[in-house]
């Protein structure tokens, strides 16, 4: 069974206890203003194009069975319209100008470089985490992941947005350990604006997680004029108060992405986000802690 991987990154300490090594899918279902992994979005994989690093040396076109790359005027052009992602030039491509975004890979080939550090999870509590994107896109390809991931006993954690009906979640929850849940806006016309959807889902679909019992971490991206607000916060908090399997609240500050991944994409900004000041983010894990034991301002 074949998946479509964005990236895989090992010795992350940023997606679970210990050390781990997370996964993540291409393909979300959410349309975030704030984006800051646009090449997580599409569900298929894709070029990017930094011509800054771009030497001239003309592999591109000789690789190219669709004629996408040009010189037209003295300027390497790609035409993207004309790709069928067949990521040879990306391979061919030393100076890092053409990257591809994207792979299929078999669910073994995945196993292989997440059973690589076993010694390491087990030294450190740590395990896989399947990220995304949204990991859920691809159900099938997932539940193959977590149940090779489960024989071999490794932990297993997934980071979503909630996004989709919840027999996704649901079937796949007896080969989970630790849910990594990202609520990111209480107010449903906020979300609406932002978010692309007015959450009524993901909502729901955590209110029913939050009852099976598993173990959970909430989590909320901290973005400077969207949910920065003292209500905001409290809203979530109170939201997620009564959860008995709750193992605490992260509050996250929002990064701003470089332009240049956007450009690669060949998509714009949608707007200008700030990132909240580190004492003010305190200030906002106090507002939640009046609901929650255990919240991290991160
Ligand atoms: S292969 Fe890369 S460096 Fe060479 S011309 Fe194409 S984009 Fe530029
Ligand atoms: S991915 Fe394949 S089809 Fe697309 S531009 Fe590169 S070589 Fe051409």
């Amino acid at each position: 069974m074949k998946g479509l991987i964005l990236n895989i990154q090992r010795f992350s300490t940023h997606d679970g206890p210990g050390v781990r090594t997370a996964v993540f899918l291409k393909g979300c279902t959410n349309d975030c203003a704030w984006c800051h992994n646009p090449e997580s979005i599409r569900p298929r994989p894709e070029v990017q194009l930094f011509p800054e690093r771009c030497i001239g040396c003309g592999r591109c076109l000789e690789v190219c069975p669709a004629g996408a790359h040009e010189v037209v005027e003295g300027e390497k052009v790609y035409h993207r319209q004309r790709c069928q992602y067949c990521g040879r030039c990306a391979e061919e491509c030393f100076a890092g100008a053409l990257v591809m975004a994207g792979n299929s890979l078999e669910a073994e080939e995945v196993m292989a470089q997440i059973l690589e550090d076993e010694p390491y999870y087990r030294h450190s509590q740590g395990g896989a985490t399947f990220s995304g994107g949204e990991p859920l896109m691809q159900k099938d390809f997932l539940l193959e992941l977590l149940r090779r991931c489960q024989e071999r006993g490794v932990h297993t954690a997934v980071e979503t947005a909630g996004n989709y009906p919840w027999t996704f979640l649901d079937e796949l929850l007896p080969s989970i350990d630790l849910v990594i849940y990202a609520l990111k806006i209480a107010d449903p016309e906020k979300h609406r604006r932002y978010v692309g959807n007015d959450g009524e889902r993901v909502r729901a679909n955590l209110l029913f997680l939050g009852a099976s019992g598993k173990p959970l971490v909430v989590r909320t991206p901290v973005i400077g004029g969207v949910n920065d607000t003292p209500e905001e916060i409290g809203g979530i908090a109170r939201f997620i108060a009564d959860f008995p399997e709750l193992l605490y609240y992260e509050l996250l500050p929002y990064h701003p992405l470089g332009k240049a991944k956007l450009q690669s994409l060949e998509l714009e900004e949608k707007e200008h986000f700030a990132t909240p000041p580190k004492e003010y983010l305190h200030e906002l894990a106090e507002v939640a802690r009046q609901f929650v034991g255990q919240v991290r301002p991160n």
